[in-house]
């Protein structure tokens, strides 16, 4: 009760800090992470001030330690996914810099088993199973959209493959839209629209952190006995890694991407900012991200950001700054 209070006040936004687990071959000794409580508490320490002068203390909604699973990270946000049939929008961010686990958390790992499966396929999964246990009151139409924002621009991840369904008002103007009607129908839109995205890149991985990934869900109920209809939609945003980039050491196409990158997340956490706020005017405009997702912030939008660390010393700095980046829109 007291925690939906809170998330009156806030504007309904959340924020989860999920932190990685070593990969295979990296040593389990290296941590920056210090602690984890079970109230979201965080505390990280600096590997140059050991020591209690080096210990940070972070507080977020929830904090996920390296062992959680992909089903008790859904398990949690569950309901948030679910309130998209009762006609709320709701988007869901996965911020952090390139290896954090941003894809894993949104999508899963390459190959995913069903145990693997990210946020996308578990959300879908869970809203045709709901929609199929009220069909005798509220018929359920659920159509696909996925783009990528790179440099500003935005492409269509799934342009002519199949037949597309009507677009509503809050679709994503000018890319396709698909029906689907089962998980297996997404996992293959999924599919196609990830090889979309890897086909105009000559390395996949480089591209996939410099760009924005965006699965949209459109949901339309309508009431069987009373014909009034209802929408909602969801997306599902993996961003571009937050990474700051020496402006030392790059130049041309890479400090562009750099440059867009930068002002696309600040301008996505000055959004979230005005909105925790309460702020009377609200940034939209400094963004293709923002201005992309404006029906879906704020209002009675919710929002959830998770915000991803790689525990590993060599990080520290760039898991401060997420961090930092954290504690501002939280
Ligand atoms: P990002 O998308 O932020 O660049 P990835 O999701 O690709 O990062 O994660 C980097 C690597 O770490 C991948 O090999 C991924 O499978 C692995 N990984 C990330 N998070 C987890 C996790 N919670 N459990 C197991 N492996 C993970
Ligand atoms: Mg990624």
């Amino acid at each position: 009760k007291l925690f939906n209070e809170l998330q009156e006040l806030k504007g309904n936004i959340r924020v989860y800090c999920r932190v990685r687990p070593f990969l295979r071959g990296q040593g389990a000794s290296n941590t920056v992470v210090e602690h984890i409580g079970e109230h979201g508490e965080l505390v990280v320490l600096n590997p140059t001030k050991p020591g209690t002068d080096g210990l940070r203390k972070f507080r977020f909604n929830e904090v996920y330690s390296p062992t959680s699973t992909q089903a008790e990270v859904f398990s949690d946000i569950k309901p948030l996914v679910r309130s998209v049939l009762d006609g709320y929008n709701v988007c869901i961010f996965a911020y952090g810099q390139t290896g954090s686990g941003k894809t894993y958390t949104m999508t899963g790992p390459d190959g995913a088993s069903e145990e693997e499966w990210g946020v996308n396929y578990r959300a879908l999964n869970d809203l045709f199973k709901i929609s199929q246990s009220r069909q005798n009151n509220i018929s359920y139409e659920v159509g696909v959209q996925m783009v990528e924002i790179y440099n500003e621009q935005v492409r269509d991840l799934l342009s002519g493959i199949l037949s597309t369904t009507q677009q509503n008002g809050l679709a994503v103007p000018d890319a396709s839209m698909y029906p689907v009607t089962a998980t297996s129908d997404v996992l293959e839109l999924m599919n196609i629209g990830l090889q979309n995205r890897a086909v105009s890149s000559t390395a996949l991985n480089t591209r996939s952190s410099r760009s924005h990934s965006i699965v949209t869900v459109h949901v339309r109920g309508k009431d069987l006995k009373t014909g009034s209809a209802l929408y909602g939609n969801l997306h599902l945003v993996d961003l571009a890694g937050s990474e700051r980039v020496d402006r030392s050491e790059v130049t041309g196409d890479r400090l562009k991407e750099a440059q867009h990158i930068n002002k696309s997340l600040s301008a996505l956490g000055d959004v979230i900012f005005s909105l925790a706020s309460k702020s009377s005017h609200v940034p939209y405009r400094n963004s293709k991200l923002t201005q992309l997702l404006q029906s879906s912030l704020g209002g009675r939008a919710k929002t959830l950001m998770f915000v991803q660390l790689n525990p590993d010393i060599t990080s520290y700095l760039e898991s401060m700054s997420t961090l930092k980046f954290a504690e501002r829109v939280s």
